[in-house]
């Protein structure tokens, strides 16, 4: 028994000294080393090294060279910052209203690709054991763009919050509003915004804004936040950055809209890394005498 553990051991560690020498080999190739099974490597899409799938994983998706956040999915982040045992919420909400075409083929694939129904999960759970609403939106569905499902799950996520007295905690990642859903989608920003509005007059509202949060998202829910913490390096900003340039006919700074940039100027209240989100989420719940 002891003998296989320390030959595992021995196998890892040669592993890991093989992945050290290929990151100093090859750190500017872009096609993953013959020498080791794809499946078993990633490879960081900020510094371009490989890294150990499992150990990528484990560390929260995070690169242990340059600190880079990798996105997560809904799923992926609720494991990541919430207790064992929380319930999903609003799961039978699937209304839509317009036919814009090719929609329903676009949705039928976010569905199969991410096995979420929408771009956001609403759950009722509990942090480092205090309770709390949370809301965890997913880039991986249409780009994170916020329709009007998405729009209804979150405003009855800030209601059954506000009715319960429980703190609220977003994650926001988008690319803004759904175009299919046209107008509409774009009333899901006035709607949150009026039920955050009540629900803040008693409650406390904390957003975590993560890569990335642009347009109708980043312009209601994700800017209206008691706390708003951001993950390093997200880009974080309501039009794209070359849109801007070319209508002030300006150039714009190259931190412009990221998280460290925003923070710098007032934009956001601090940064967390992920390993420290789940702590310091539960930490400011106490701050504010939640249970
Ligand atoms: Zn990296």
């Amino acid at each position: 028994m002891e003998n296989s553990f320390l030959k595992r051991k021995q196998e890892i560690l040669k592993f890991n000294s093989a992945m050290e020498e290929l990151n100093l080999r090859k750190r500017y190739e872009t096609t993953v080393p013959k020498e080791i099974p794809d499946d078993l490597i990633v490879k960081c899409p900020g510094c371009q090294k490989f890294i150990i799938k499992d150990n990528f994983i484990l560390d929260h998706k995070v690169c242990p060279y340059c600190n880079y956040h990798g996105r997560l999915t809904a799923k992926e982040r609720l494991i990541d910052v919430m207790d064992m045992g929380y319930t999903e919420l609003f799961t039978k909400i699937h209304e839509r209203y317009l036919d814009f075409p090719d929609y329903e083929n676009k949705l039928d694939k976010a569905k199969h690709d991410t096995k979420e129904d929408e771009s956001v999960t609403c759950v009722v759970g509990k942090i480092d054991g205090v309770s709390c609403c949370v809301g965890v939106m997913d880039s991986f569905f249409m780009m994170g763009s916020m329709g009007s499902v998405t729009g209804e799950r979150i405003t009855r996520l800030i209601e059954y919050a506000g009715e319960r007295n429980l703190p609220l905690i977003l994650f926001t990642t988008s690319g803004g509003a759904r175009m299919q859903e046209g107008i509409i989608s774009l009333f899901q920003m006035a709607k949150t915004s009026e039920a955050l509005a009540r629900y803040r007059e008693k409650n406390l509202y904390i957003a975590v804004l993560t890569d990335p949060t642009t347009g109708g998202v980043s312009a209601s829910f994700a800017s209206l936040a008691d706390i708003t913490i951001a993950e390093p390096n997200a880009l974080i900003g309501f039009a794209g950055k070359r849109v801007i340039e070319k209508t002030i006919k300006e150039t714009l700074p190259k931190e412009f809209q990221t998280a460290e940039f925003l923070l710098d100027k007032g934009y956001i209240d601090m940064i967390s890394d992920r390993k420290d989100l789940k702590k310091t989420l539960a930490h400011l719940l106490r701050l504010h005498n939640y249970r």
